[in-house]
């Protein structure tokens, strides 16, 4: 097995840790921050442009890639990594939080709108849904084409060993923080149930691909804004063990309150296994990034800087601003003079307003590397600042001048 995760370096009076996790297509320092390329590609970029830039690993979706081509094509190609031409680290998301994101109809941006989503039934029991759940798994239907699939956990581990990422999710129920506490509960029943299925079904699989690459499981903890949920999820999985089998690592899941983020997290790590790395799913805003490291996740996915980046807007130390405001005309000055991208050290903010108002294809690649670079960076630099025991005040200087606020958003 080539699996492990080392800590090198515990931050004394907060959860913060720097490590490394070793997986068979290399090894990731963490904290880190994993850029997504949903349908095994970062839209617009080059995967050497995705090295150049920092990326030490990619996340990508067990859910599209199933839809299309199909796991088995992936399998064929010999995995993820070697399909995309991508020379490190993997990982996928199971496929539960997009199943139930079509189910309940809610934006793919986790900032919940209270106004919107009140009820249990978003989620199950109205046929015209793509998605319904019950104990077993989910049907849905084909966002692409409307044709019936069906999603079990076991299924689930299936896709993922055929698409072999190095580093895979149990299936979970990902809930709103606007379902019913008695819902809440059942989604954390079911998803308990479901990470034994996880477990035996990932131990099974393992030991019939004989001679292919250890792919490690994470766990995945829901239970929303609850306290009581949250800590029981974090007991539950944290120690559960089937069949000789235990997690390898956790994601922490589920709609967060921006506001709550911190809290949250710091309830499920303190409980979760030490040695064990954690995933915080759909994270990615760069206030949001020093919350997570600073309450102890070793890793962060989040599709807005790239989606955001196809809009024009673009992360700087100063906050975001989007470069096909009419301001930017003659502003021959880089996106962000304290950059080291690509973009940053060839083109100006003029160039970047033409290519955007202009709609040129290459508006995307030069934002998407700026973007991702921007928060690949940053992770970096905390990382680098628990080393040198100065976390606190990189945060206090990032956050005095970066202000804008943004959500999170899986995709
Ligand atoms: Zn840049």
């Amino acid at each position: 097995m080539s699996f492990s995760f080392d800590i090198k370096h515990a931050e004394s009076g907060s959860l913060a840790r720097v490590g490394t996790i070793n997986t068979p297509h290399g090894p990731i320092q963490t904290p880190a921050f994993i850029p997504v390329g949903t349908k095994a590609t970062v839209k617009s970029v080059l995967p050497e442009s995705m090295k150049d830039l920092g990326a030490q690993a990619l996340l990508s979706n067990a859910y599209h890639l199933y839809l299309q081509p199909g796991s088995d094509v992936l399998d064929e190609a010999g995995g993820l990594a070697t399909f995309m031409n991508w020379p490190g680290p993997t990982f996928t998301d199971s496929g539960g939080f997009q199943v139930l994101s079509l189910g309940v109809g809610f934006k793919k941006v986790l900032a919940m709108d209270a106004q919107t989503f009140r009820r249990d039934d978003v989620i199950a029991g109205n046929k015209d849904r793509l998605a319904h759940v019950d104990d077993e798994g989910v049907t849905f239907k084909s966002h692409l084409d409307g044709s019936m699939h069906r999603f079990t956990p076991e299924i689930s581990m299936q896709v993922q060993h055929q698409i072999g990422a190095d580093i895979m999710f149990a299936f979970d129920e990902c809930t709103t923080l606007h379902n019913t506490r008695p819902y809440q509960e059942l989604a954390m029943e079911r998803t308990y149930a479901w990470a034994i299925r996880c477990l035996d079904e990932h131990k099974r699989l393992t030991q019939e691909r004989v001679g292919k690459p250890y792919q490690a499981l994470f766990g995945v903890i829901q239970g929303a804004q609850y306290e009581d949920l949250r800590k029981k999820a974090a007991t539950d999985l944290g120690s559960m063990e089937s069949n000789g089998q235990s997690f390898d690592g956790f994601g922490i899941g589920g709609a967060l309150d921006k506001g709550q983020l911190g809290t949250i997290v710091s309830w499920v790590n303190q409980i979760l296994p030490e040695n064990k790395p954690r995933h915080l799913l759909g994270i990615g805003a760069p206030e949001d990034l020093f919350v997570g490291v600073e309450n102890g996740c070793d890793t962060f996915d989040c599709v807005l800087a790239s989606r955001i980046a196809r809009t024009s807007a673009v992360y700087t130390m100063e906050g975001r601003f989007n470069l096909s405001n009419s301001r930017f005309k003659r502003d021959f000055t880089p996106i962000d003079p304290e950059c080291d991208c690509y973009t940053c050290t060839h083109y100006t903010r003029a160039y970047m307003h033409h290519v955007f108002r202009g709609k040129e294809i290459l508006s995307a690649t030069l934002a998407t590397i700026h973007n991702e670079r921007f928060i690949v960076r940053l992770v970096d630099q905390m990382r680098q600042a628990l080393v040198d025991g100065n976390f606190a005040d990189l945060k206090a200087d990032f956050l005095g001048r970066y202000t804008h606020r943004s959500g999170q958003s899986r995709d």
